[in-house]
C-alpha cells in the first residue's frame, strides 16, 4: 500500500522517521505539512503492522493536562479533517462517551474529571444514571451512582489513518520504504549522523524514533535509554449481538477494569485489569507484524465477570476472539516526546500507554515542531523521555512496574498515591535512618524519599483529610517552634569549573552569575522564548567553580541543557551522589552553631555560603530556606551524612518529611517546577523577575524584552473552609466565569487554612479578592493574596524577628 514508486533509498534525508505505526506516520505527515518534504520513514515490516492495526483506537479528549488534552483534541480535529484533504477515509465516529460511576469515591473522581474539563474547555456534563442507561441501554445500571458525558470524544479506524496520513505526506514529498528494518543508528561527537539498514545507509541528522514497543532495543542503537515495556492488552470481541445497531459512544466502566463499545453489531470489551502481563519485547522478534498473542482466558476470566455483571446481554453472545495484542508502557504512565539527553538529533515519540491512536495526531505534530523548531509547541514536561534516572531503565524494573502501569490506567487518582513495584531503585545516603524512623516513603527519580515520618500504620488513600494530616501538621510544628531536618539529598547537584565557567554560566542562566565566591543565586534558565527551563540555586564555590543544585527530577533535563549551551573552556560533572544535603530549620538553629561548636556558621549572612566544619566534617552551609524558617542547608560527603545526622539529631533536630515542606513551601509562595511554572510560564507571571540580571545577556531575554505584558500572574489563594481539601489542578471562579486554575495545594498549618497558588487572569490578582475554587463539584470560597501566606516579609527565614 505505502511503498514508495522509487523505493531506492536516498542517500541522504534531513529526517529519517524509524516505525510506521500511528505515531511514525503522524510525525512523518507533520513534517512534511512543514515544509521537510525529503523525510522519509523506514518500517521493518509493513505499516501499521506493529501494534497500531489492532487497536481498539478510542479516542477521549480529556487528560491530566491541559497541553496533552490539547494533543488529543488537535487530534479529533485533524482526524475529521484527514477525509477531505486526502480522499482517504479514516473511519472517524463521533459518538461520544461515557464514564460511570459505581461508588463514592469514583464519583468525586468523575467530578473532579468533569471541572477539568471545563477549565480546560474539553465538552463534559456530569449526568443521571438513567441519562447514562437512555445512552447505553443494554449497560447494567443498578449501581451506577452517575456519569460524566463527554459529546466530543470518538473513534477512528487505525489502519486508514495510517493510509490518510500516508498519503498526505506523500503528497508533500516525503517518502515511505517498508522491508527496511533500521540494523544501526549512526552517532558521531554524540550527535546524530546516519541510520544503517540492511539495503544501505543514510546520512541524517534527525531521527524520529517511533518504534513502539521496541524502542528500548531501538534507542540504545544510538547510546539512549529510553525505559519502555510492553504488556499484554486484551478486548473480547463478539459476534453481531441484538440491541446493537449503527454506532454507540464508548462505555467506560473503570471501576470494572473496562471499556466498552460496539464493533461491526457486536461488542467489544475491553481491559485495564489491576495486574497486567509484562512480555519482553524479544520474545516476540523482528517479524512480529500483524500478529497476536495467544488468548488467555484465565488471565480474563475476573474481567469478563465484571463485564457480564455491566452488559448481562453477553450472556448470550457468541465470542469472536479474545484479541490480544502487546503494547507499550513506561514507569510513569506517561509516554516519550523530544529529543533525548544522551544524544542530539534523537527525537522519541513512542512509549504510548494506551493512548497512541487518541494522541498520535496531536503527539506527531508536536514531535515534527519540536524537530523543525528545537521544542515543541507548548509545554510538555510531563512527557519529556529526560525525566526518568538510568534506574528506570533497567529490564527488571521495567518487568515489574509496567503490569502495574497498565493497571493504574483505570485507578481512582487519590491524593498521595505511590507505586508499589519497582521501589528501592535508589536510596539517599540516610535511608537506613529514615527506615528506622519509621518513614513513609514516595519515589521520585528513583529515588526514596520519606514523605512523612513515625507511621504507625499503611495510610488509607482518600479525598478527604488524609491519613497523614496530623503526623505532617506535627513536623511543621517542628519546623516553626524547633529544630527541623530536611533530607535534601536527592536534589541534582552540577559542578561547572574552568575559566569559561562565569562567562557560559552568566549566559545560561537569567540571574547575575559574576557575583563574588561566597554568594547563592536563585536563578532561572529560560528557552530562547523567555519560559522557563528551569529553576535553580547557585553556589559560587570559586572564581572557576560553581554547584548548581537542581530539581530531583530535573537533573537529566538539566545536565543535557547545560551541556548543549556550555562552550570548551567550561567543564560540566553531575555529583549529586557525591555529596548529601541535609536542611536545618527553625528558631532553634538560633543556638546551633554554638551546640555543633561551630560558631561560624552563624557569620554566613543570607543567602550566602561558607565552608567549614562541624565536628572534623567538611561542610558547605548556605543560609537560605524554601520552608520560610531560618536555617542552613548544609552539604557534606554522602558518607559523612550519617554522623552529621547524629550531630544535628545529638543537638535537638527532628526530621520532618517532604510533606511537610510542601505544605510550607506553599505558605511562602515557593514554586516547584512543573507544577506551578514551566516553558509555557515566563518568570514576569510567575513572580520571579527579581531573577533576572537586566545588566546581562542571557538566553531569553530578547523575547521577554519584546513580549506584551502578561495576562496570567501566580498568586496565593486562601480558603475559608478548613474542611476543604484541594490537591491543585483545579478551576478557580469568579462569580461564575473560570478565571484561572490552581497550581498547587496543601492545608498551611502556620496559617490554620487551606492555601493554594493559582494561576489566574491578571485583572483578578488583587489582594482580598473573593473568588472560589471548584473542588470535585463544590465550590470553595477564598481571598487571593499577592504575596505568600506566611510570613510575606520574610522576616522569620532572615532571622530577623
Ligand atoms: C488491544 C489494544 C487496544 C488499544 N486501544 C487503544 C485505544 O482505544 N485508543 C488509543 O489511543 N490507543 C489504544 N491502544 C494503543 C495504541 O494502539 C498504541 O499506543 C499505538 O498503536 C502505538 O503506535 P506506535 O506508532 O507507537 O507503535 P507501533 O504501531 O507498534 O509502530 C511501531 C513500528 O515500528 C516498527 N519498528 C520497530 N523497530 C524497527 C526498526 N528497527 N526499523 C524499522 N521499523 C521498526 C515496527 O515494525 C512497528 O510497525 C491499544 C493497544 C492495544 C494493544
Amino acid at each position: 500500500m505505502a511503498n514508495t514508486e522509487n523505493n531506492i533509498l536516498p542517500s541522504h534525508a534531513s529526517v529519517v522517521v524509524i516505525g510506521g505505526g500511528v505515531m511514525g506516520c503522524s510525525t512523518l505527515y507533520h513534517l512534511a505539512k512543514s515544509g521537510v518534504t525529503d523525510a522519509i520513514l523506514l518500517e521493518r515490516n509493513q505499516v501499521t503492522s506493529g501494534t497500531t492495526w489492532h487497536s481498539a483506537a478510542q479516542v477521549r479528549a480529556l487528560r491530566s493536562s491541559h497541553n496533552l488534552t490539547d494533543l488529543i483534541r488537535y487530534s479529533i480535529q485533524l482526524y475529521g479533517s484527514l477525509e477531505a484533504e486526502t480522499g482517504q477515509q479514516v473511519g472517524w465516529i463521533n459518538k461520544g462517551s461515557l464514564s460511570i460511576a459505581t461508588n463514592p469515591d469514583r464519583m468525586v473522581h468523575v467530578r473532579r474529571q468533569e471541572a477539568l474539563a471545563r477549565l480546560f474547555g474539553v465538552a463534559a456534563e456530569m449526568i443521571t444514571p438513567g441519562e447514562a442507561k437512555e445512552r447505553w441501554p443494554l449497560m447494567h445500571s443498578d449501581d451506577v451512582l452517575g456519569a460524566v458525558w463527554s459529546p466530543d470524544d470518538g473513534r477512528v479506524s487505525p489502519s486508514d489513518l495510517c493510509a490518510a496520513l500516508i498519503k498526505g505526506a506523500k503528497s508533500r514529498g516525503a517518502r515511505i520504504f517498508e522491508q527496511t528494518g533500521v540494523t544501526g543508528i549512526q552517532t558521531k561527537n554524540g550527535r546524530i549522523c546516519g541510520v544503517e539498514t540492511k539495503n544501505g545507509v543514510i546520512k541524517t541528522e534527525k531521527i524520529a524514533l517511533c518504534t513502539g514497543l521496541w524502542s528500548r532495543r531501538a534507542a540504545a542503537m544510538a547510546g539512549v535509554e529510553v525505559p519502555v515495556w510492553p504488556c499484554e492488552h486484551f478486548y473480547l470481541l463478539t459476534k453481531p449481538l441484538p440491541g446493537i445497531s449503527g454506532n454507540l459512544p464508548t462505555l467506560s466502566d473503570h471501576d470494572g477494569h473496562l471499556y466498552i463499545r460496539d464493533d461491526s453489531g457486536g461488542l467489544l470489551v475491553g481491559c485495564f485489569e489491576p495486574m497486567g502481563k509484562q512480555i519482553d519485547p524479544d520474545r516476540l522478534g523482528e517479524d512480529f507484524a500483524f500478529q497476536l498473542l495467544p488468548e488467555d482466558w484465565d488471565h480474563f476470566e475476573p474481567m469478563m465477570h465484571n463485564a457480564l455483571h455491566r452488559l448481562p446481554a453477553l450472556e448470550h453472545a457468541e465470542v469472536k476472539m479474545l484479541l490480544n495484542g502487546p503494547e507499550s508502557f513506561t514507569p510513569d504512565g506517561s509516554f516519550l516526546l523530544g529529543e533525548a539527553a544522551e544524544t542530539a538529533g534523537l527525537f522519541l515519540g513512542c512509549g504510548m500507554n494506551s493512548v497512541g491512536v487518541a494522541t498520535g495526531g496531536g503527539a506527531g505534530m508536536a514531535l515534527a515542531h519540536c524537530m523543525v523548531n528545537g521544542a515543541p509547541p507548548m509545554d510538555l514536561h510531563e512527557v519529556d523521555p529526560k525525566r526518568f534516572d538510568t534506574a528506570c531503565n533497567d529490564v527488571g524494573a521495567l518487568a515489574a512496574r509496567v503490569p502495574e502501569v497498565l493497571g493504574k490506567h483505570y485507578e481512582i487518582t487519590y491524593p498521595g498515591r505511590q507505586w508499589s513495584t519497582a521501589r528501592g531503585l535508589r536510596v539517599l545516603p540516610l535511608h537506613q535512618k529514615w527506615v528506622e524512623e519509621k518513614a513513609h516513603f514516595g519515589q521520585v527519580f528513583g529515588y526514596e524519599r520519606p514523605l512523612y515520618f513515625n507511621k504507625t500504620t499503611e495510610p488509607v488513600l482518600r479525598f478527604d483529610k488524609a491519613d497523614w494530616f496530623d503526623q505532617v501538621g506535627a513536623e511543621v510544628d517542628i519546623a516553626q517552634n524547633g529544630l527541623a531536618i530536611t533530607d535534601l539529598s536527592s536534589f541534582g547537584k552540577i559542578e561547572v569549573t574552568g575559566a569559561g565557567a562565569e562567562a557560559a554560566l552568566n549566559y545560561i542562566c537569567s540571574n547575575d552569575m559574576t557575583r563574588p565566591p561566597g554568594h547563592l543565586t536563585y536563578s532561572l534558565m529560560l528557552n530562547a522564548n523567555g519560559g522557563i527551563n528551569a529553576d535553580l540555586t547557585v553556589m559560587r564555590l570559586s572564581k572557576t567553580h560553581y554547584r548548581l543544585f537542581v530539581g530531583t527530577a530535573a537533573l537529566k533535563r538539566d545536565v543535557a541543557w547545560l551541556s548543549r549551551h556550555l562552550s570548551g573552556d567550561a567543564l560540566l560533572a553531575d555529583v549529586t551522589d557525591h555529596y548529601a544535603t541535609l536542611g536545618v530549620m527553625g528558631p532553634k538553629t538560633a543556638q546551633l552553631g554554638v551546640a555543633l561548636n561551630a560558631a561560624w556558621l552563624d557569620e554566613i549572612g543570607y543567602f550566602k555560603h561558607a565552608d567549614g566544619q562541624i565536628d572534623g566534617i567538611a561542610v558547605t552551609a548556605a543560609r537560605l530556606s524554601y520552608i520560610g524558617e531560618a536555617g542552613w542547608e548544609l552539604t557534606c560527603r554522602s558518607d559523612d551524612a550519617l554522623q552529621l545526622y547524629h550531630l544535628l539529631s545529638a543537638a535537638g533536630g527532628r526530621p520532618i518529611g517532604s510533606l511537610a515542606q510542601t505544605s510550607m513551601r506553599i505558605e511562602k509562595g515557593f514554586i516547584s517546577y512543573g507544577h506551578d511554572v514551566d516553558t509555557d510560564v515566563t518568570p514576569a507571571m510567575a513572580g520571579l523577575a527579581f531573577a533576572l540580571d537586566t545588566k546581562s545577556d542571557f538566553i531569553g531575554k530578547q523575547a521577554l524584552q519584546n513580549a506584551p505584558a502578561p495576562v496570567k500572574r501566580l498568586v496565593t489563594i486562601i480558603l475559608d473552609d478548613l474542611n476543604a481539601v484541594p490537591l491543585g489542578n483545579e478551576p478557580v471562579m469568579h462569580e461564575d466565569r473560570i478565571i484561572g486554575k490552581t497550581t498547587s495545594a496543601a492545608f498551611g498549618y502556620r496559617v490554620g487554612q487551606p492555601v493554594l497558588l493559582a494561576m489566574l487572569d491578571h485583572a483578578c490578582c488583587v489582594d482580598g479578592q473573593s473568588v472560589s475554587v471548584d473542588i470535585a463539584g463544590v465550590r470553595f470560597n477564598g481571598q487571593v493574596k499577592c504575596g505568600p501566606a506566611y510570613d510575606p516579609e520574610g522576616r522569620r527565614m532572615r532571622n530577623a524577628v
